[in-house]
């Protein structure tokens, strides 16, 4: 019953895609088991950063990449106030996550919420694709046990004979098999080689980030339009 004013909160705060799912059957075990629905959002990132990105990441893209994650983790924070005062549960996944005992995973999913709640598909970079924006996002997630009407729209992946973040990926990371619904992210994308190839990039950012499968993606827009 709250979904259009959380949506009118989302976009207030510039968010260019939202959505709410289901996720009873993808908690993590130390995750509250009441919080079965995720509030999923997604934040441009600047085409004209985006295009600083060349065959290695830039300290713009660092700068910005981490901009853009402080800006979701404060939209998150308002979900939650804004969930909480009806009397809910809301926990707030970060924007950029990490956890010592897994190596290349999050607390929780950000793509999972978001493929549910129809913000895209998942391309063979392993990226949730928006049929709009393409990779050039950024996405964030709350989970709570507010009741929420789940979004129905479910994209298939349009990724077709494509093969530019296969050719670019420094790391051949990317395998160049398609996702369909049901495969493990390690049968068609290599987190490891990924992660380790950042290292490379240890000048900028610390060597947390690298982009080029994104930047290289015909879906990803520069421009609103
Ligand atoms: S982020 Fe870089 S290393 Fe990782 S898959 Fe994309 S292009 Fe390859
Ligand atoms: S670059 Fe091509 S193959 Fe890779 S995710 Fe984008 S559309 Fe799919």
């Amino acid at each position: 019953m709250y979904e259009k004013e959380l949506t009118a909160l989302l976009e207030s705060n510039g968010v260019c895609a939202c959505g709410f799912a289901d996720v009873s059957d993808s908690l993590p075990e130390d995750v509250p088991q009441n919080l079965v629905y995720a509030v999923s959002f997604a934040y441009k990132l600047s085409g004209a950063i985006i295009k600083t990105i060349a065959d290695r990441p830039s300290i713009m893209y660092f700068q910005h990449y981490r901009a853009v994650n402080s800006k979701l983790d404060l939209i998150a924070l308002e979900v939650c106030r804004f969930i909480e005062d009806k009397g809910c549960d809301a926990f707030p996944i970060a924007a950029s996550q990490s956890r010592p005992d897994k190596k290349y995973d999050g607390v929780f999913s950000h793509k999972t919420a978001a493929v549910r709640a129809g913000l895209g598909f998942i391309g063979k970079n392993a990226l949730l694709i928006n049929p709009e924006y393409g990779p050039g996002i950024r996405l964030a997630t709350v989970l709570t046990d507010m009741p929420l009407e789940i979004n129905r729209i479910k994209y298939e992946n349009l990724c077709g004979s494509c093969d530019a973040c296969v050719k670019a990926c420094p790391a051949k990371a990317i395998s160049g098999k398609a996702y369909t619904p049901g495969m493990e992210r390690e049968d068609f994308f290599d987190a490891k080689a990924c992660s380790e190839n950042m290292k490379k990039y240890n000048d900028i950012g610390r060597g947390a980030v690298c982009g080029i499968c994104m930047s290289v993606c015909p879906f990803t827009k520069y421009h609103k339009h």
